[in-house]
């Protein structure tokens, strides 16, 4: 039994779904697996959110690498942000490989990167740590889980997985694998926790196939199909569909057209050419011969599904007599948006048919119960973390675990456990945290509270001109934004006030007290009793003149 230890410690995906990054240390050596990033719903102007990569500072010269599970954002997504801060090297899959290869190029950093492959079955040497990949099947093609040997013995992370019998590209799940480090003995198997609320199992991609052949075979006119681009499954499924019902692909959005370009060139999509039709030249084509892809499913404003929702499209109009499949699952809290776009297609006479209407147009990439307990029976593991969850998820797969007998803990993003004779123990914290950039850049916590507040409570703007000596010279010039509309008799009567009430305020101040925040304070004050809140308020004291 190996006496040596392994520390662990999560910078993303425990505690939440998405920014999955798990950093282990042996030897004062650290191998991260997974650097992945989140997004941010709250309309502040944030792009990605990734992890802060604090905790790897005392590791600088000592991080062995990154080992890539899959292709997927929120496994990938962060790696340019932690290349930009380390240089590393990465060990990917090929697919994954390929994506991030067009994500490093966007950040103008491809050419320093060490990108290496990883293949299934074949382990290789990261630092002091082997690493193996092992076949599983997810919503994206190339997707593995890692068997990695540590001084503590044999760990087993699952990366994000189903057990699909079927799977379109026919690389099956590799159970004889798992059940093999099994039988080797596994301490510790890190396991994804993301639909530990489903009953049974996930079901296979090849009943999306049928269905979507299905409804795609019985439609007169165009048919839209809403997916997560990324899936390269899918994408293969909808290249039977077109060939095998006499119609053209088209792409719509950039990154259905990246993801297929990708998958073409990695040889994880053989669509035979000629079947995808320029979007520019969609008019050329009956309708009956349209099979468009279009991301766009959780309804975001400038992805395709939206544009076509609201006529917007720029070579597509919908009308009726077409389809439109959302081919997805709605992520929870964008629930009001999609419903609203699914009624704006309805309107323009569409068809709109979901996995509401028909469970059949969808199956999720993550392992129900079922397939959880499965990966349980394979590799009998000493101890189990689960993975990718908020904290309910992993206690809920925690539970799971011990009811099959296996030792259980359950931490979130910054808490330390160190795996010892197959147990873990609690090891403390690490600095753990979020990242909020835009463009490439971060964004600061206090610009954030700032964006928020001004989108709470809009602004207010006062110019006050006085002299050297603190008396007001002319007018309180004051303008709002985002509070009420120019002409509400509200406003006027209240921007009156504040007028009044500044001039009072800065009329009583001594020389020594500082114009612009009491006028702050009045302005504030006379918006709150008019308006129930306070705005932002952005003073500006113009000295005039200079005289005394
Ligand atoms: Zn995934
Ligand atoms: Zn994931």
């Amino acid at each position: 039994m190996p006496e040596a230890a392994l520390s662990l410690f999560p910078l993303g995906g425990l505690g939440e779904i998405g920014m999955n990054c798990l950093a282990l240390e042996q030897r004062g050596e650290v191998l991260l697996i997974d650097c992945g990033v989140t997004f941010d719903d709250r309309g502040l102007g944030v792009d990605v959110v990734h992890p802060s990569f604090e905790a790897l500072e005392p590791y600088r010269d000592r991080i062995a690498g990154v080992a890539v599970t899959h292709g997927h954002e929120d496994h990938i997504g962060a790696l340019p942000y932690l290349l930009r801060r380390f240089d590393v090297p990465v060990y990917a899959p090929p697919y994954a490989l390929g994506l991030l290869g067009e994500r490093l190029r966007e950040h103008e950093i491809l050419r320093h990167a060490h990108l290496h492959e990883m293949r299934v079955r074949q382990p290789i040497r990261i630092g002091s740590f082997e690493v193996e990949p092992i076949r599983v099947t997810h919503s994206i093609a190339d997707a593995t889980a890692l068997a990695i040997r540590t001084d503590a013995g044999l760990v087993v992370h699952s990366g994000d997985f189903k057990i699909d019998p079927n799977p379109p590209d026919g690389e099956l799940f590799d159970a004889a694998r798992f059940e093999e480090l099994g039988d080797e003995g596994v301490e510790l198997l890190l396991s994804d926790s993301t639909n530990v609320d489903s009953e049974g199992s996930s079901g296979s991609e090849e009943i999306v196939g049928e269905a979507l052949e299905r409804i795609v075979g019985g439609a007169t006119g165009a048919v839209v199909v809403g997916l997560f681009a990324s899936n390269v499954h899918r994408l293969r499924v909808l290249g039977e569909v077109a060939v095998a019902t006499g119609r053209k692909l088209v792409l719509l959005g950039r990154s259905v057209q990246t993801h297929s370009r990708v998958a073409h060139s990695t040889g994880y999509l053989g669509w035979p050419s000629g079947l995808v039709y320029p979007d520019q030249r969609l008019n050329e084509l009956p309708r009956n011969r349209i099979l468009a892809i279009a991301t766009g499913t959780q309804a975001e404003s400038r992805a395709a599904l939206g544009r076509l929702a609201r006529e917007q499209h720029p070579t597509l109009k919908l009308t009726t007599g077409d389809t439109v499949i959302l081919s997805s699952r709605v992520i929870p809290g964008h629930e009001p948006e999609v419903s609203e776009m699914m009624s704006d297609l309805m309107r323009l006479g569409a068809e709109v048919i979901t996995r509401t209407s028909d469970r059949r147009v969808h199956v999720s990439g993550h392992a129900y119960q079922d397939e959880q307990v499965r990966l349980l029976e394979l590799t009998r593991p000493r101890s189990f973390l689960p993975v990718h969850g908020t904290l309910r998820h992993l206690q809920k797969h925690a539970a799971i675990a011990r009811d099959f007998g296996t030792d259980a803990r359950v931490i979130e993003n910054g808490q330390k456990l160190i795996l010892r004779a197959g147990l873990l123990e609690d090891a403390g914290r690490v600095p753990s945290g979020r990242v909020y950039t835009f463009a490439q850049r971060p964004i600061d916590g206090e610009t954030l509270r700032e964006r928020a507040a001004l989108a709470e409570t809009g602004i207010v703007v006062a110019f006050v001109p006085v002299d050297a000596a603190g008396r007001l010279v002319a007018p309180i010039a004051l303008t709002t934004r985002g509070i009420a509309a120019e002409a509400d008799p509200l406003l006027e009567s209240t921007l009156a006030a504040a007028r009044g009430e500044v001039t009072r305020a800065i009329e009583g101040l001594r020389l020594i007290d500082e114009p612009g925040a009491a006028a702050r304070t009045a302005i504030r004050r006379t918006f709150f009793q008019a308006f129930g809140s306070k705005p932002v308020c952005q003073v500006m004291v113009q000295v005039v003149g200079g005289t005394q």
